[in-house]
């Protein structure tokens, strides 16, 4: 004998009930089976709902009576499309009754838990009558059996506790005289002694079946449901969780309790002793093997078995410095909730007893402050005791497993882990057993560390990268484009999951928190939503995903400006864009320390020649120990292009328009040929070799005509590069006559720095410079006669986004 149970979404549609009908044949022609079920999908809400509104004199229950009456009956005419005259005059007999019994309620103003309880028996009813009649409609060997017959409670309404020895006499007697093959019993739904109509507690179908299954020592109990098994953890909230394939029962209990909904947490106890195993399938593909809870621990794995949370709680905190002289402190405390009926979760005490923490469900936090405060009223007053303080919004999250008790170090991964992500913790308990650690948070960091946990403990060695990039211009395109091909090597190589998760150009933005699909990003995001810098920094906030990345390719000031927002967010930033790191010396050390304090990278590698390793390289030199004396570099790839194409038989106007029409210049060229970019790279390098320095303190010599500095416009200035032509041409000849070259060289020697025009002779390492070439010489202790030399293309947009490509892997290597 078999006990399968059908969960709500299991019986939601004729298309599933049907399923459901294939199942059960299929046992029945070797066993007999009892199939418990549960109300159609969704009703029993909305039975509930219909009441509220009822008893607030709300008339729009009557509404929401139709949609049950409709879904029933479509449901009916779908399995039984002939004769069925008999089921639809049974369903239309239970809904007139329920239909009175919500005029009634809206009629006296009250909702009582008893009236609850009756109304919500009809979802249950008719779930399993119309099951029992389509399958004798169909000439299986069914029965129907109302469990209020057989399941004896007492009047504790909404979750009234079970009479076992009168319900498993009752179970036993009733099927050992039963002769059909299947039987039909309703869940959840119950009677008292008295003939009171009572009910289990929410989700409570599982624990009649659990009942049923203990009552008669079946050899196995199946709760079939809308997910193929126990997982990880909520397969709603993690697309990477998985069904654990085998689990304890111990484990499987630690779980429900603490928020795995697909089992309701009393279910195990009945047949625990009996060590009935329980099997959870998947209606919807009945071929998945699912998860079996049984005492065999034989279960492999790792010491962490599952992640469970626990929405909607409330955290009370009892202080005082005259806690400890209280008499008899906690146990008039919990006589307090107790006598409230309000349940506690979770309790933290301080080794020091000067505090301790409860969690409660949010609904009683406001009786629970109310009857604490009454109680210790006296204490309070006497100030021995702080008013109680009662915060909302909050969550518990779970890790579970018997194993972890022989493993060490498992709460600190978990919570580094969180930490890591910025997820504040606001108690922790850690029961006695061990088989389980807990944790409060925010409710809205919920999903973040659930998947970020996963990620830890079950997913190991994969990191994923949620990357949000403002500008896809040249270079921007150019970066979206190299994730998309490198997003599999990435995977398969550095274990690293790139995602592109928002994106936004000045006009539109889009994010996915599944990841852009970067096939069509194109099309995606011109039909995106309006664009706007702060929209774009709350949006990347509000989907609170781990590791995200915010990539800053463009030029603009009021992007920079948000750079802090993120960081306290503890989102990353990565940025080409050199405003932030060569702003007021402040700025630049407030980024830093968010970005220490909150955990979040702030890597701007591209500020100083494109794609080469230049920051990355101080860096290195200066955590490594060595101490930069002096810095001699060629950093503007655009001066470098103009000085190497500009002679006597060029024009300076015509070089300086080939560079802006090859991308090499910023769109202003005025802020490339007046030094002042390179001024900023250099100021970038002096401040990451420790020096605190300002952009006004680098020495500038400007080698622009007096017009060409003065020009207020970028028109106006090309105009001067035509006018001026023989300055320009004066500066080649110098330099030609004494067989140098022209080079725009920038310099800091420890504690100044200068940018200016050099001629640069014969043999030096600069001399040779070709094309767009950038060089920087580290000077330093370990180098002090050969300096370690960087060289390379400094400019362009594919080298820029490889760039800001290898900053956002090293934050996914970190
Ligand atoms: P049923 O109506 O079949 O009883 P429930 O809705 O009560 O189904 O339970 C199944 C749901 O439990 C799943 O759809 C899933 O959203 C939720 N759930 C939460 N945690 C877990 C978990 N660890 N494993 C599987 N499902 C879970
Ligand atoms: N129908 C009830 C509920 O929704 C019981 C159950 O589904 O197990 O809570
Ligand atoms: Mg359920």
């Amino acid at each position: 004998m078999k006990v399968l149970k059908f969960g709500g979404t299991s019986v939601g549609s004729s298309k599933n009930i049907n399923k459901v009908i294939n199942i059960l044949n299929d046992y029945a022609k070797t066993d007999p089976v009892i199939c418990v079920v549960s109300a159609v999908g969704g009703i029993t809400d909305k039975l509930l709902l219909a009441g509220e509104l009822a008893k607030n004199k709300d008339t729009s229950f009557n509404n929401t009576f139709d949609i049950i009456k409709d879904i029933h009956f479509s449901i009916v005419k779908d399995l039984v499309p002939n004769n069925n005259d008999s089921i639809m005059r049974y369903v239309d007999e239970k809904l007139v009754e329920l239909k009175s019994l919500l005029d009634g309620i809206y009629l006296i103003n009250e909702l009582s838990p008893k009236t609850s309880d009756k109304l919500l028996t009809f979802g249950e009813l008719l779930s399993s009558f119309i099951l029992a009649e389509t399958l004798k409609s169909r000439n299986a060997p069914a029965a129907y059996k109302n469990s209020q017959d057989l399941v004896v409670t007492n009047s504790n309404f909404t979750k009234a506790e079970v009479d076992y020895p009168l319900t498993y006499s009752n179970i036993q007697t009733y099927f050992n005289a039963a002769k059909q093959q299947i039987t039909i019993l309703p869940g959840f739904i119950s009677k008292s002694k008295s003939g009171e109509q009572t009910t289990l507690g929410r989700g409570g179908s599982d624990f009649t079946a659990a009942m049923v299954s203990a009552a008669l020592n079946v050899e196995q109990l199946e709760i079939w449901t809308d997910v193929s098994g126990m997982y990880t953890t909520n397969p709603k909230l993690v697309k990477q969780a998985y069904p654990i394939k085998k689990i304890s029962y111990q484990e499987a209990m630690e779980l429900s309790h603490f928020g795995a909904k697909v089992l309701y947490p009393p279910t195990v106890q009945p047949v625990l002793n009996l060590n009935i195993p329980i099997h959870i399938k998947n209606t919807l593909e009945p071929e998945v093997a699912g998860t079996i809870i049984s005492n065999d621990d034989t279960n492999g794995n790792g010491p962490v078995k599952g992640i469970s949370n626990i929405n909607n709680i409330a955290l009370l905190t009892l202080q005082g410095s005259g806690m400890i002289g209280i008499p008899g402190f906690s146990r008039r405390l919990f006589e307090t909730l107790s006598l409230d009926k309000i349940n506690v979760i979770l309790i933290t005490q301080a080794s020091s007893e000067h505090s301790i923490c409860l969690g409660i469900e949010e609904k009683d936090a406001e009786a629970a402050k109310l009857a604490i405060d009454a109680t210790f009223e006296n204490e309070i007053a006497l100030r021995k005791i702080d008013p109680i303080i009662l915060e909302k919004d909050l969550s518990i999250i779970a890790l579970v497993g018997d194993k972890m008790k022989n493993h060490q170090g498992i709460s600190g991964k978990m919570f580094s882990t969180l930490g890591k992500n910025n997820i504040n913790i606001r108690a922790i308990a850690q029961g006695a057993s061990e088989k389980n650690i807990s944790a409060v948070i925010a409710q809205s960091d919920v999903k973040k560390a659930l998947n970020t946990l996963h990620e830890q403990f079950f997913e190991t060695k994969t990191k994923q990268l949620n990357v949000f990039i403002t500008g896809v211009g040249n270079v921007g395109e150019k970066l979206v484009e190299q994730i998309k091909k490198q997003r599999k090597y990435l995977k398969e190589n550095l274990k690293i999951n790139m995602r592109i998760a928002g994106l936004s150009n000045s006009r539109t933005m889009v994010f996915n928190d599944d990841g852009l699909d970067l096939n069509h990003w194109k099309e995606t995001l011109e039909a995106g939503e309006k664009a706007s810098l702060k929209g774009f920094y709350e949006k990347t906030k509000s989907l609170n995903l781990r590791n995200s990345i915010f990539v800053d390719v463009t030029a603009n000031y009021d992007v920079s400006n948000l750079y802090a927002d993120y960081l306290r967010s503890s989102i990353g930033v990565v940025a080409c864009n050199k405003i932030a790191c060569s702003s007021d010396f402040e700025n630049y050390k407030l980024l830093k320390q968010l970005s220490l304090k909150y955990n979040a990278p702030f890597l701007f590698e591209t500020n100083v020649g494109a794609g080469l390793p230049i920051i990355d390289t101080l860096n290195n030199l200066m955590a490594s120990g060595d101490k930069i004396k002096s810095i001699q570099a060629v950093l503007s790839g655009s001066l470098n292009f103009v000085f190497n194409n500009f002679s006597d038989k060029t024009k300076f106007y015509d070089v300086v328009k080939d560079a802006a029409a090859e991308g090499y210049t910023e769109p202003d060229p005025r802020i490339d040929l007046s030094g002042v970019d390179v001024a900023r790279k250099i100021l970038i390098l002096a401040r990451e070799s420790g020096v605190e320095m300002n952009l006004e303190d680098i020495e500038n010599t400007p080698f622009l005509s007096d017009s060409g500095l003065k020009s207020d416009s970028v028109d106006d200035f090309y105009k001067t590069l035509i006018e001026d032509e023989s300055h320009y041409q004066n500066l080649y000849a110098s330099a030609k006559a004494k067989n140098c070259q022209l080079k725009y060289v920038a310099q800091f020697n420890g504690d100044k720095a200068s940018v200016g025009l050099q001629e640069i002779p014969e043999g030096h390492p600069f001399y040779n410079l070709e094309g767009k070439d950038n060089i920087v010489m580290f000077y330093t202790q370990r180098y002090p006669e050969q300096p370690m030399i960087i060289k390379g293309a400094g400019a362009g947009a594919d080298v820029t986004a490889s760039g800001l490509f290898a900053d956002i892997i090293r934050i996914g290597n970190d």
